[in-house]
């Protein structure tokens, strides 16, 4: 017979990259056979892109194939020395279920550890933090986005007190000063970048300061290039401060009448010259001071900082220390400046608005503050004192404690930390050793698939519902355009199935259900409840208003007509008495310093066309014309000097692990400092990736790893 005509559907939605979090619209094909997604283009209407697109976001159609690679129906085996099998949702529902609730009641509710992903949507977040915290009674929910960003909260935390930017998108355009800080925006967040440069073009006068160990391509276009020695960030911010003071280029009535802690700072900061900073960054002192004045003069200061900050041993000082040199020189709260976070993942935030990680609760409360507890436990109806307060493992911590048998249990969902860890070959051990790993994936080529004793088919982007939240606080819609393939099912509906059955087995009688969500738009409203009165309020917004009004930014509490673009424009910040606090600051080197065993220094960072363990830009070929081979950047000198010529095969190797990559002479790194990028992992290499050289150590306020720094030694390959 005749086929059935086509039906063409196109559906807004948000990219599932990063965290500028473009609009994009998807046009899908639908026929007797099923649907496709056949198209993306940039939304005009999105407030973030206004119809941009870089290449990753470009080619998500190409990445949407229906069912290749996919992972299309649950699976599962009793023990390690089986392989999996195939079972029906009912079957490995009541099986994770059943074990969960075994392994409770032999060891306790913190035997049972979750590790989620900054990829997730905010409710599919909020499900799973409810059915940990809420449920289970344990706080051991962690995520992704300890890798990411947690820096950058500790440090908003501490200066103003609270989470969340206090600028918006829109402060790109006006700022007269911008300065990167380890962020190469070209590669990372590069829609942003367009509106820069369109903002540079209009406006001669504006200038960029780039500070990153390496000239980047976002480096190569600045106005001026800081190419510090890695992790000496500190050292630069209080130089460059210790001059605004010197030629009193600071605003004392901004520091007098909306901050504290300035006279300790001061006292710190004497010790910082210019001179000696600059010494220690190993840069000109001439260029410290210039970034100064071009910082201090400047009738709009905005900084955008990203993970070169963030993935530090010190990443919350290196935070606090570039917050200093705006609230010294009242460079926030109008527009065109502040300090400007850019968050990696497409939904970090979202994750952290409902709560989603070991050291907080949802809406932005704080595990250990027993008011802060009761006030979920209200609204989530449980009995008093039923939440823990007992802050659950971090990221590096949770993987440790699996190790040590001290959590017998993880469910990993939308992340693959056998790619993303540092020091992978302990997440490797941690996952053999446990007594059950459950993994919730789309994707079937991830390092952590093979160690799943039940594999969880999940919808991905394109094919579910939700939301997520951008670098400027801007909650957007994602929606489903496609059905997702075989049994794969959306991630809140897995966490909601298991959490029912768990309710039955671990609820006292007759406890009000917790688990009722039939669909997103429900599982947002009850956050957006929990949300009214905290500084994230979103008690005005909920799907029908994100439907007729596009995204909108918070808070967007109850009556408000639109989403509040800036924070603590009138000078009053989150702190209990209203004042920004300043925290002293002194520099200190990175973990891991290099030796005669290990000479050099290793830096890790991004490629422009890929993203993450590359389960979804590895499926387009043209994506690898930029970068076709995982490659390790050097020094032509220092190649010289060990008799290495370009495209030879080198081991890499550290204290934790070895790496065979293939050299590429580079002179955007000094000599003494080699490059390699994240993103190539197990299904490229013979081993997992850059992280089997990458170091554990974290900081000890955010609990961050230090991703960014290891002391290496590179060599000819041998074979044979
Ligand atoms: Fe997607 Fe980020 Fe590119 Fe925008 S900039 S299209 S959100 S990857």
């Amino acid at each position: 017979g005749s086929a059935a005509p086509l039906l063409r559907t196109r559906t807004r939605s948000t990219c599932c990259y990063c965290g500028v979090g473009c609009g994009v619209l998807i046009d899908a094909e639908r026929d007797a056979a099923g649907s496709r997604i056949v198209g993306v283009e940039g939304d005009p209407a999105h407030p973030a892109n206004h119809g941009r697109l870089c290449t990753k976001g470009r080619t998500l159609a190409q990445t949407a194939h229906s069912t290749q690679g996919r992972l299309l129906a649950p699976e599962l085996r009793a023990h390690r020395q089986q392989s999996r099998r195939r079972v029906d949702w009912a079957v490995a529902l009541d099986t994770v279920a059943d074990r969960l609730a075994d392994i409770v009641h032999q060891h306790g509710p913190d035997a049972v550890a979750f590790y989620l992903s900054g990829q997730l949507l905010t409710e599919d977040y909020y499900v799973f933090n409810k059915l940990a915290k809420g449920l289970l009674g344990t706080n051991n929910i962690d995520t992704n986005s300890r890798l990411c960003m947690s820096s950058a909260v500790a440090a908003y935390k501490l200066a103003f007190g609270a989470d969340g930017p206090p600028t918006c998108y829109e402060d790109l355009e006006l700022a007269k000063t911008v300065l990167f800080a380890g962020s190469n925006m070209a590669y990372a967040h590069p829609v942003l970048l367009r509106r820069l440069e369109d903002a540079r073009r209009d406006d001669p006068q504006v200038r960029w300061i780039v500070i990153d160990p390496r000239r980047t391509d976002t480096a190569a276009m600045a106005d001026l290039h800081l190419a510090i020695q890695p992790g000496t960030d500190v050292a630069l911010f209080n130089g460059m401060l210790h001059h605004l003071l010197w030629e009193d280029l600071i605003d004392p009535a901004f520091i007098a009448g909306h901050t504290s802690g300035f006279g300790e700072l001061k006292s710190l900061l004497r010790e910082y010259t210019p001179r000696m900073a600059a010494e220690l960054c190993g840069i000109e002192v001439a260029d410290l001071i210039q970034a100064a004045e071009w910082f201090g003069r400047s009738p709009a200061t905005l900084s955008l900082y990203c993970m070169g900050l963030n993935q530090s041993v010190h990443g919350t000082d290196k935070n606090l220390a570039l917050i200093h040199l705006h609230l010294a020189t009242g460079q926030i709260g109008r527009p065109g400046t502040g300090p400007f976070s850019l968050t990696g993942q497409p939904n970090a935030m979202g994750g952290r608005e409902v709560g989603g990680m070991a050291t907080m609760l949802a809406a932005h409360r704080d595990i250990e503050v027993a008011e802060d507890r009761a006030q979920v436990e209200r609204l989530w109806g449980l009995p008093a004192h039923t939440l823990s307060a007992k802050p659950g493992l971090p990221a590096v911590a949770l993987f440790d404690a699996l190790r040590s048998g001290k959590v017998k249990a993880v469910w990993i969902a939308c992340t693959n930390p056998v790619h993303s860890m540092p020091d992978i070959g302990h997440v490797r051990e941690a996952l053999q050793r446990a007594e059950l790993v459950i993994v919730q994936e789309a994707f079937g080529n991830t390092d952590t698939v093979p160690y799943a004793d039940v594999l969880l088919p999940a919808a991905t982007w394109g094919e579910k519902e939700g939301t997520v939240t951008n670098s400027e606080r801007r909650i957007s819609r994602v929606r489903a355009a496609v059905a997702a393939p075989g049994e794969a099912k959306p991630d809140w509906w897995i966490a909601n199935e298991v959490a029912r059955r768990l309710e039955a087995r671990l609820a006292p009688p007759g406890a009000a259900p917790l688990f009722a969500f039939d669909s997103t738009a429900a599982i947002f409203d009850e956050h957006r409840r929990l949300t009214v009165g905290r500084d994230l309020d979103i008690g005005g917004l909920d799907y029908a208003r994100l439907e007729t009004d596009g995204p909108q930014q918070w808070p967007f509490p109850a009556n408000a007509v639109q989403g509040q673009a800036r924070r603590y424009t009138d000078g009053v910040f989150a702190t209990a008495d209203g004042r920004a606090r300043f925290h002293p600051t002194p520099y200190r080197p990175v973990a891991e310093a290099i030796s005669a065993h290990y000479p050099l220094r290793l830096l890790t960072g991004r490629l422009r066309d890929q993203w993450h363990g590359m389960s979804r830009t590895g499926r387009v070929p043209g994506l690898f014309a930029h970068s076709p081979r995982p490659g390790l950047r050097m020094h032509p000198q220092d190649a010289a000097r060990r008799g290495l010529a370009e495209g030879e095969l080198v081991r890499v190797t550290g204290k934790r692990g070895e790496l065979v990559l293939a050299l590429q002479l580079s002179d955007e790194l000094a000599s003494g400092t080699v490059f390699a990028a994240m993103h190539w992992s197990g299904q490229f290499l013979s081993s997992g990736g850059i992280n089997e050289l990458t170091q554990p150590a974290v900081d000890a306020r955010s609990q961050q790893p230090e991703l960014k720094h290891a002391a290496v030694r590179v060599e000819k390959a041998e074979f044979g």
